[in-house]
């Protein structure tokens, strides 16, 4: 058996997409289980889509989750690693115009002279008698003198790779037994432009055998295309490696995934702050199961468990819920170190943003751990729990101040009694509760709820009406802070009803 060697061959023509971190994912995984390589490569052959932005994005956002190829372009910029390189399908080119000209010579490929004007004719026509398009093979037998004929009009030809008919059949390590007949693929291929670019379907085949790729592991949007690589292997004289057609990733509907139902950018989940350790154990869930309830892996602790066999057919959906609440159970796991560490950029993007109006230190930020750890749901939340201690002022809305029950004069009335109880107070700390048992008390003597003064002093003191729980909430503000929020607030009041 020789060693196990797949890859992911993303094409730079936008964003990481869930479906190819997933399909990185799997190959990655396969690798590691069966002590083999996994290498990426650029099919950069779309001049015109392809960019190096998403070229970065691709790279960094694999990087970022933690899914390393062992050989393949370096995501900083520097050299390819690896002996099986160039890793670019444009620095490749001479590779593919070799297996071009060897198919020619063995008349398996062949010039076609057709304009795009006659292939539309000829699929309207197919259309209209309700057949699949199907190239009819015109220039699958042309003479030297009409393809003369044809150079002599200033036609330039594709190049036709002949599709015999019968049945190819494999079998695929997910779906078992597939078999697709020759008559099926549409017509002869075409595998080069007339400029001489080649084309996806002649590329991955020549890139995979050059590569010396064992098992091609891919999306199952890919399963129609394989008898077509599997023929043109053959008629190249390559190996042919196993094939493995993972299950698709639906949208809540059912619908093949799409950026206009989903989220689908690996990098807008990492801005919105979901953890990679988190998109990765989701990802992996995403036609995989280790057949047990448990639902917290680390990718070293899938790389034991995962294999091709535990690989479902039937689609995957994409919940957004559940890696929702995947990513708060992976933000819990964190020393309180590295969630300070973590969340440090999301906090200089709201500083950057206006959203905050200084940058806690680490110290202030660690004090809160806590109190927020529990709470966030991404680290990209980390400004709506916490912003308000590190405004100089917050916003007080009368309109959301003054509690259902109450009126104005009301709060303004619960929110000096409260000012003068927490003054009243000394030293406080975090869950020591030197705060709730007198303004209960206070509550109870002017026979208010709790809850409403509670949510007054809450609102007064934040702006918000949802933060961490109010005692804590007043212990980080500090006693100075509270006092002056309180004044501000009934200030506010008074002004608002005056
Ligand atoms: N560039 C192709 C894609 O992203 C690669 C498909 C393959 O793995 O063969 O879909």
């Amino acid at each position: 058996m020789p060693t196990v060697r797949v890859r992911i061959a993303p094409s730079p023509t936008g964003p990481l997409h869930i479906g190819t971190a997933r399909t990185a994912l799997f190959n990655l995984l396969y690798a590691r289980r069966h002590g083999g390589t996994f290498i990426l490569r650029l099919e950069d052959t779309d001049v015109a889509r392809s960019t190096t932005e998403f070229e970065r994005d691709i790279l960094h956002g694999l990087r970022d989750l933690g899914i390393d190829w062992d050989e393949g372009p370096d995501p900083d910029g520097g050299p390819d690693r690896g002996p099986y390189g160039p890793y670019r399908q444009m620095a490749r080119l001479e590779r593919y115009a070799e297996a071009a000209d060897r198919l020619r010579a063995a008349n398996q490929a062949y010039p076609c002279y057709c304009t795009p004007d006659e292939l539309d004719a000829e699929r309207k026509r197919l259309e209209a008698a309700r057949l699949p398009p199907r190239y009819s093979g015109r220039c699958a037998a042309l003479t030297p003198e009409d393809r003369a004929a044809f150079e002599s009009e200033g036609r330039r030809p594709v190049l036709r790779f002949r599709i015999p008919d019968g049945p190819v059949a494999f079998d695929d390590l997910v779906r078992g037994r597939v078999e697709i007949d020759g008559s099926a693929l549409g017509g002869d291929l075409v595998i080069a432009r007339a400029d001489g670019t080649p084309l996806y379907h002649f590329t991955v085949v020549v890139d995979d055998a050059d590569m010396a790729i064992t098992h091609v592991i891919r999306g199952e949007d890919h399963l129609s295309n394989t008898p077509k690589h599997i023929l043109l292997l053959r008629a190249l004289g390559y190996d042919e490696p196993r094939f493995a057609h993972l299950p698709l990733i639906l949208n809540p509907d059912r619908s093949k995934m799409s950026k206009r139902k989903s989220q689908t950018a690996v990098g807008e989940y990492l801005a919105d702050g979901f953890l990679g350790e988190a998109i990765v154990n989701y990802l992996a869930f995403l036609g995989w199961s280790p057949g047990t309830e448990e639902e917290i892996f680390s990718l070293a602790e899938i790389q034991e468990r995962f294999d091709l066999d535990a690989v479902q057919k039937g689609g995957a959906v994409f919940d957004r819920e559940r890696l929702l609440w995947l990513n708060g159970q992976w933000i819990r796991r964190l020393s309180a170190d590295e969630l300070v560490d973590r969340l440090r950029p999301f906090l200089a993007r709201d500083l950057e943003a206006g959203r905050i109006d200084r940058m806690p230190t680490d110290d202030e930020v660690l004090v809160l751990v806590p109190v927020i750890q529990e709470r966030l749901p991404t680290l990209g939340a980390v400004g709506e729990l916490i912003g308000f201690l590190f405004v100089d002022r917050v916003e007080v809305d009368p309109a959301v101040i003054v509690p259902k029950r109450w009126d104005s004069a009301t709060t303004v009335a619960g929110l000096r009694a409260a000012r003068d109880t927490i003054a009243a107070v000394g030293a406080v700390s975090y869950e020591a509760e030197e705060l709730e048992p007198p303004l209960r008390a206070l509550a109870e003597a002017k026979g208010w709820k709790a809850g409403d003064l509670f949510m007054a002093i809450r609102v007064a003191t934040t702006g918000r009406t949802a933060t961490p729980p109010l005692f804590d909430t007043l212990v980080a503000l500090g006693r100075d802070r509270t006092l002056a929020r309180l004044d501000a607030a009934v200030a506010r009041l008074i002004r608002g009803s005056g």
